[in-house]
């Protein structure tokens, strides 16, 4: 039989567990497959992780990796892939907002050999005109400065196949956005599209200001455009202040007198400032990622894996120089005795 892992980050969900352990056993029991349900509990700070352990008391198919703070769901969701060896992975969010009644449908596109079965937002029920509009911007900018073809209106809703979660976790950068990460790898990809419930209950956890954060991180992540761009504008710009020269130059009679002039000068600064700032700001974004790799943190520290304590053991100097880093645990004997 084969043996599938469905993997779920939790942060402060404790409205919404009991209506989800139900919902996913209603569907997942029928099914022809040795299911585990690995719930990440992302630091959560109410009842979420006394009730993920009640739900492996009552069904130790359910098993909980417990993060010692919140790291954010990117986090969140490598940290479950690390702690993945199934032959399949469905990823999707605790609220309910990806239907588990979708489950069989993703499984069914996987035998017909898709490797990535993503989830389609065929429509978003109560989320405002503002999160809808600047979402379907924000694809829409992604895909144009891409390199690799984006999908577009997906969440992380979907099924990976086990090779595509062993690439997934070979990608261990800093500012992790796991949605560019999935069209990076390639593979077959099958789209599914579903109409996207609101929450279930409680609240969601992320603020316009970490949705920016997060888009900024998915851009800078997949291009460099910006960076190009800003060095193309420089040269526009040279070449406007030469012909405005030029034109200053010559013996013109201005209608207006001075005042006019003053009014473009100072508007001039103005966009020149605007610029220099703006471009300084692209530079920093790119400085910021370097310098945020560069200390090799792990993107992740576990507390407990069930019932057992975890240690995270320090990184082994000498794949300090490797461009890709697993974290020590991963590679530990230690921690793979644990997780089989
Ligand atoms: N989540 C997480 N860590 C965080 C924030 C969110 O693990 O720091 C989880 C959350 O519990 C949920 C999923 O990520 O399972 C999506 O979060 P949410 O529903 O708040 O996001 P939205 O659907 O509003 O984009
Ligand atoms: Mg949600």
């Amino acid at each position: 039989m084969k043996k599938v892992c469905i993997l779920i980050p939790v942060y402060n969900e404790e409205q919404v567990l009991p209506l989800l352990e139900k919902r996913l056993l209603a569907v997942c029991n029928p099914l022809p497959y040795r299911f585990r349900f690995l719930m990440v509990n992302d630091g959560s700070t109410d009842q979420s992780l006394s009730i993920l352990k009640h739900m492996r008391k009552r069904d130790p198919r359910f098993c909980f990796l417990s993060l010692s703070r919140n790291f954010g769901k990117e986090a969140a969701v490598l940290a479950g892939m690390d702690y993945f060896h199934e032959d399949a992975l469905i990823l999707m969010d605790a609220d309910l907002q990806d239907p588990p009644e979708l489950i069989p449908t993703l499984l069914k596109e996987w035998e017909s050999g898709y490797d990535d079965v993503y989830a389609v937002r065929a429509s978003r029920q109560g989320e405002g005109c503002l999160k809808r509009a600047t979402a379907h911007l924000y694809y829409r900018i992604l895909k144009k400065l891409s390199p690799i073809p984006i999908q577009q209106d997906t969440g992380d809703f979907r099924l990976l196949d086990r090779r595509c979660v062993l690439a997934l976790r070979r990608l261990r950068e800093q500012g992790r956005c796991t949605k560019s990460l999935f069209s990076w790898i390639g593979y077959s990809k099958k789209a599914v599209p579903f109409d996207r419930p609101q929450r279930a209950a409680g609240k969601t956890k992320w603020k316009y200001g970490a949705l920016c954060n997060l888009a900024v991180d998915g851009i800078t992540s997949l291009s460099t455009f910006p960076l190009r761009f800003a060095a193309f504008a420089g040269i526009f710009l040279f070449f406007l202040s030469a012909l405005l020269l030029v034109l200053g130059c010559l013996p013109l009679a201005w209608p207006g007198g001075i005042t006019p002039l003053m009014l473009l000068a100072g508007a001039l600064i103005l966009f020149l400032f605007g610029m220099q700032f703006l471009f300084l700001g692209i530079l920093g974004e790119y400085v910021g990622r370097v310098s945020n790799e560069t200390k090799r943190r792990p993107p992740y520290l576990t507390d407990c894996y069930n019932e057992r304590k975890e240690e995270n053991e320090e990184m082994d100097p000498s794949a300090a120089s490797d461009s890709v880093m697993p974290p020590a645990a991963h590679r530990s004997p230690h921690r793979r005795t644990m997780v089989r």
